[in-house]
């Protein structure tokens, strides 16, 4: 043990904050000491996050009602330049009433047609069905094929890429005997497959587990 310091303890060359005070007081006003924390952003273009056309084109879209919904929630400084009573009456000062009231219909009628067909997407993914059909091909050779994924929008080349990776085997996207896509996994991974669905790994995700089935192929006997 040798050193001892001396018990005040040291001072840097730093102003004593005293002397900052006294500088900044002498620099005329008090200024907060943090920048302003985000610059005011540039004048740009606002996008509607439910059609996703700039805001003025909101109406020409078949959303309108669930536009202003989220415009009023989002920003409502915004919601009333393009809706507030004023802002209606303006525009639509020079339109008769009729002229309104047949806006107005249009209006509906496209929204209606917007829904309808988004409904019936809806149905039509829900009752999709997917299969993983497990194929004998030889008394110890299977090949596992999967049926009806591009239905929950999901990419057949990216998914039998990702298959051929997670088993270290072939997987390919074919047609089958029906002319439809399918991906065709070497080996048998129904039950694996079935899992990752599950789970929704990778690109494999997005499919109830209800739709989706597993069947076996069994090779034919008849030839015996
Ligand atoms: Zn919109």
């Amino acid at each position: 043990m040798g050193k001892k310091r001396a018990q005040s303890p040291p001072r840097s060359a730093e102003p004593t904050p005293a002397a900052a005070e006294g500088e900044a007081a002498a620099s005329s006003s008090q200024q907060p000491v943090e920048p302003p924390k985000e610059p005011t952003p540039p004048v740009e273009v606002f996008y509607c996050a439910i059609c996703f056309f700039p805001l003025e084109y909101c109406e020409f879209g078949s959303s309108l009602t669930r536009c202003k919904e989220w415009l009023k929630e989002e920003r409502e400084d915004l919601y009333d330049k393009y809706y507030s009573e004023e802002a209606l009456q303006t525009k639509i000062g020079t339109l008769s009433l009729e002229g309104q009231k047949k806006l107005e219909k249009e209006t509906a009628k496209k929204e209606a047609k917007a829904e309808a067909k988004a409904d019936a997407a809806l149905k039509k993914k829900m009752a999709s069905q997917v299969t993983i059909r497990r194929i004998e091909r030889t008394k110890r050779k299977h090949v596992t094929a999967i049926h009806g994924l591009e239905a929950f929008s999901i990419d057949l080349k990216k998914a039998a890429k990702q298959l051929a990776g997670r088993f270290a085997t072939g997987a390919s996207v074919t047609k089958n005997a029906q002319g439809l896509d399918e991906i065709v996994v070497q080996g048998d991974v129904s039950d694996e497959i079935l899992e990752i669905l599950e789970k929704g790994e990778g690109v494999l995700k997005g499919v109830p587990i209800a739709n989706v089935e597993v069947v076996e192929d069994k090779k034919k006997k008849d030839g015996q």
